[in-house]
């Protein structure tokens, strides 16, 4: 079985180690707070006392950790990885962190004669737990797969998306809609309340309906996504309801930021006489726009 370093065992890593132990793999663990190492006292795998001593006899080194930073000083740092890593080695960075700076790492250690892919996981600790993360990996085909059995250990479901880097952006292409959607349910749910709705009728109902189901997993496909704005719900008809529910949030003070927000791009269509199209025609209005004519 491969010889597999782990480098940051918090919430998501410490499970991820613990489940290529499970499957076999010869894992050596290291995290810089001695307590998260000790915590593996008793299982099948080697503590290691830095991120150099965990990679000597590794044929592949995950990182785990918070911020790019902490990824470089694990990898390049004094007693970094790289200082004792053989080359040729994979390095599998599955930390969410910004695509330039996943890149720029993946650049300096493809000039020391590593190979590395980023793949960023979907889910949380109890899916990390449980060993069925989503990966979205980016990298060469080869890198990917020779990391399959690994990933095989603590994910599901596997997806390719596209060459280096491409996993981190998938990852915050994925975050921003999910943190989006958090801060959208508060603003919604506060609205509820203070316009005097019973919470739970109010959850009930939302998810038996269109906003509960999600537009990407609903509207999109079916409409603009197939090449269709023929009216389901049109422009007009979703700016006026969302106009009503600004009103609502105002009679009922309760703020409607990302209401607000979404309102543009109602207008915008609106001006670009878009009234009769589906409401997901908003895709085409962004595609159609750059940053600063926002
Ligand atoms: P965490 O804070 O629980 O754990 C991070 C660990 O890394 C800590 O134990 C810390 O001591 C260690 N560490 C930091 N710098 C280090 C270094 N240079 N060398 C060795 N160890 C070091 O974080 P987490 O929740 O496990 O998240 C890890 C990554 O996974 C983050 O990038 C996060 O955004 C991402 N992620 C988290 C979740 C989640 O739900 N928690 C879900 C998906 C992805």
């Amino acid at each position: 079985m491969a010889g597999v370093a782990v480098i940051g065992l918090g919430a998501m890593g410490g499970p991820m180690a613990r489940n290529l132990i499970k499957g076999g793999h010869d894992v050596t663990v290291f995290d810089a707070v001695q307590t998260a190492v000790d915590a593996f006292d008793g299982a099948a795998c080697r503590a290691a006392t830095s991120a150099a001593d965990a990679a000597t006899n590794a044929d592949f080194v995950i990182t785990m950790l918070p911020t790019a930073a902490n990824v470089r000083t694990a990898l390049l740092g004094d007693d970094g990885a790289s200082e004792t890593l053989a080359e040729g080695s994979l390095i599998i960075d599955m930390s969410t962190v910004g695509a330039d700076d996943s890149m720029a790492l993946a650049a300096d250690l493809v000039g020391r004669g590593y190979r590395m892919i980023d793949a960023p996981v979907g889910r949380g600790p109890l899916q990390a737990e449980a060993g069925t993360l989503l990966i979205m990996a980016g990298g060469a085909t080869a890198d990917v797969d020779a990391a399959r059995p690994l990933f095989d250990c603590i994910a599901e479901r596997v997806v390719h998306v596209g060459p280096q880097g491409h996993g981190v952006k998938l990852k915050l292409v994925n975050n921003y809609m999910s943190m989006v959607g958090v801060a959208m349910t508060a603003e919604t749910l506060a609205l509820a309340a203070k316009a005097g709705l019973d919470r739970d009728t109010v959850v009930e109902v939302l998810q038996g309906t269109a906003a509960g189901r999600g537009a990407i997993n609903d509207r999109f496909p079916r409409k603009v996504l197939s090449g269709d704005v023929s009216p389901e719900f049109p422009v007009r008809l979703g700016g006026k309801d969302l106009g009503l529910a600004l009103g609502l949030g105002v009679e009922a003070s309760s703020p409607l930021a990302l209401g607000a927000a979404a309102s543009r791009w109602f207008d915008r269509a609106h001006e670009e006489g878009r009234d009769n199209e589906d409401c997901t025609t908003l895709l085409l209005v962004l595609e159609a726009m750059d940053g600063d004519t926002a």
